[in-house]
């Protein structure tokens, strides 16, 4: 891949900078800084590689005569590359052991890999969604089919999607609508301290409050689900996560950059059996 860098602008670059500075939620921005040093296991060349990668699918963009808007995700994406190598760097000097730099440090060393049970888990860290796919699903969902590399997924947490679309019943539905509704109602559920039947008829007449769509509104159920929502589990000795459950689902929430939903988790990793 050549890297075309005159066909950028050094304003552009400077704009990607002051985007992530001027986020409305600099802690989303932290956490994905810090997500990117994990993903690549603190390794500054890689980290390096991601953002010459960017910069240069942006460079390619720039010599085709793409609009400033196609370049921004590529420059953002830089950006924060950047962000996480001075996170490396700044770890690596040492600095003073209760500074910002250290709780940074701590928080990209720390695999903060779920424990077993229901919780809120962050859209970005979930599996990858791999083939195969079944050929039925191929027809029913082909629009699901094509790969989301996780350089992807970070951009879209930072630039989510909130339109609906008509490829398909999941990318139908607005996501981010039912995350809100699933999250609220799953602390709710849990503050109320009822189980069974009961849990069950406050669930439904909680959900009413929140003005889904009767698909939205049946993909909300599934979610509240343990059994049939996001469920991902690791067998023992491996280090693989894989989907039990939601695979669409996931991706449907991947593809709208929806930050955080309710899964369910089964880690047999440390298990003997
Ligand atoms: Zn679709």
């Amino acid at each position: 891949m050549s890297i075309n860098v005159r066909a950028l602008a050094a304003d552009d670059e400077q704009s990607a900078q002051e985007a992530l500075s001027e986020h409305p939620q600099p802690d989303r921005v932290r956490e994905l800084v810090r997500m990117l040093v994990e993903k690549v296991e603190a390794d500054p060349a890689r980290l390096r590689a991601a953002a010459a990668a960017a910069r240069s699918r942006c460079g390619d963009l720039a010599s085709q005569g793409e609009p400033p808007q196609r370049l921004r995700p590529y420059l953002v994406a830089e950006a924060l590359a950047v962000r996480g190598l001075a996170v490396i760097e700044e770890a690596a000097g040492g600095t003073t052991p209760d500074g910002p730099a250290h709780t940074e440090r701590v928080h990209a060393r720390k695999k903060r890999r779920p424990a077993s049970g229901r919780k809120l888990a962050w859209v970005v860290r979930l599996p990858p969604i791999d083939p195969p796919f079944t050929e039925d699903q191929r027809w029913r969902d082909g629009c699901m089919m094509a790969p989301l590399s996780w350089r992807q997924r970070v951009l879209r947490q930072l630039f989510p999607r909130r339109d609906v679309r008509n490829c398909c019943y999941y990318h139908g539905q607005d996501f981010h609508a039912i995350a809100a509704a699933v999250n609220a109602v799953h602390r709710q559920l849990r503050r109320s301290g009822l189980d069974g039947d009961d849990a069950g008829e406050l669930t439904f007449r909680l959900l009413d409050g929140y003005g889904l769509s009767e698909d939205e509104h049946s993909t909300a159920v599934l979610l509240l689900a343990e059994d049939c929502g996001i469920q991902i589990s690791r067998s023992p000795g491996e280090r693989r996560w894989t989907y039990d459950e939601g695979r669409h689902r996931a991706r449907a929430l991947m593809d709208a950059g929806v930050h955080r939903i309710l899964i369910t988790v089964t880690d047999d990793r440390r298990s003997q059996d």
